[in-house]
């Protein structure tokens, strides 16, 4: 194993941080880039990174890894320092209010403007040569900030991989995970061994998030291409990659962990990057459905939020959900599903702001557009 690290800019003089990467096996054939919590509060991908490492290094003594498997085991130094009034607050950056997981920049164009006299001159650039342009449009991304220089550098890792695992948790939840309409093929064995009860699809979910940023990106290139040529997209979708939603933030302990990790090697050896027998692949226990069909339930009041035990179970429209106390009035305010759909996902505080959204709720029907992902 290799570690690397990457220098942040400094904020002010004498506050450098430094984004660690651990590199196991062979660098310059495929690659495999995982990191863990981007958004700095959400452990349980830090546990699953943990018992990662360990398997992925007896895997590389024993060289059995095809390729290169970078793993960024905690991947967002500046939110993890973040704390207030006691509490970690690690999903925006504090300083400017952005969300750590967004404002990926799609370097496509540069990537594409850097390759323009091959392709003039009737050249189709491998998928190696793109990758070469897209690493160095990252590369030459500003990072004037310590924000934009976390981005870059988690982006400069992971452009240049043919798959991405992106390790969140949502705050209540049950396994679920975000990825590309066009990569569901390539990703749906990886729904079935981590056991996710939802896979939700989009093309463009609106902010830019990281994994789009790595993904799309082969899509926005041949679309470049066939703008400039009039011929077809030369290029396959040459990175999968996806975001894990590993349940809610308190599920965190060895077991599941364990169970998660394992499932991951099982996905990579599925794909070919660990040399071994590939794995049986358990039935599906959830399905994929439109991230354009996961709709909040927002209540109109604030109060005590009172779940109903309706997690990971089907619901229809009308049901009711939640319930909201108003202490003062004594009345009790009903919140009810939209659509019939798994409720996936719920809020885990227990007083709630009126306006807030407490629980998402996955339908079949795409019926929402625009931007997609909570805030
Ligand atoms: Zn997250």
């Amino acid at each position: 194993m290799r570690t690397e690290k990457h220098l942040l800019t400094p904020c002010v003089p004498g506050t450098t941080r430094e984004l660690v990467s651990l590199h196991f096996g062979r660098s310059g054939g495929r690659k495999v880039l995982i990191q863990a919590s981007l958004h700095a509060d959400e452990p349980p991908g830090l546990l699953v990174a943990y018992h990662l490492r360990r398997e992925l290094a007896a895997l590389d003594a024993q060289q059995h890894l095809r390729g290169e498997v970078v793993l960024v085991p905690m991947a967002n130094p500046v939110g993890s320092a973040q704390r207030v009034l006691g509490r970690a607050l690690g999903r925006f950056e504090l300083a400017i209010g952005e969300n750590f997981n967004r404002r990926y920049v799609d370097v496509s164009a540069a990537a594409f403007a850097s390759l323009r006299g091959e392709i003039d001159a009737g050249g189709v650039p491998s998928v190696a040569r793109v990758r070469v342009a897209l690493s160095e449009a990252v590369a030459a991304l500003p990072a004037s900030s310590e924000l934009m220089s976390l981005r870059r550098a988690l982006l400069g890792l992971a452009i240049n991989a043919d798959m991405v695992l992106d390790l969140h948790c949502d705050t209540e939840a049950v396994m679920h995970l975000y990825t590309a309409t066009t990569l569901w093929p390539q990703v749906e064995p990886l729904a079935r061994l981590i056991g996710a009860r939802v896979s939700l699809l989009a093309l463009d979910s609106g902010g830019e998030p990281f994994d789009e940023a790595c993904s799309m990106v082969w899509t926005r290139l041949n679309e470049h291409w066939h703008r400039h040529t009039g011929s077809p997209a030369p290029w396959p979708h040459a990175c999968v990659a996806v975001t894990l939603e590993l349940r809610g933030e308190t599920d965190v302990s060895h077991d599941l962990a364990m169970l998660d990790a394992r499932a991951i090697l099982a996905y990579l050896t599925h794909q070919g990057f660990i040399d071994a027998p590939p794995p049986a692949l358990p039935d599906a226990i959830g399905d994929a459905r439109p991230l354009a069909g996961s709709v909040p339930v927002v209540t109109a009041h604030g109060g005590v939020l009172v779940h109903r035990p309706l997690l990971g179970q089907q619901v229809r429209a009308g049901d009711c959900i939640a319930e909201v106390i108003d202490p003062l009035s004594g009345e009790s305010t009903a919140l009810t599903s939209v659509v019939d759909g798994l409720l996936y996902a719920r809020e885990s505080v227990r007083i709630v702001h009126a306006g807030m959204p407490i629980a998402k709720v996955a339908g079949t029907a795409a019926v929402r557009s625009g931007e997609l992902l909570s805030v």
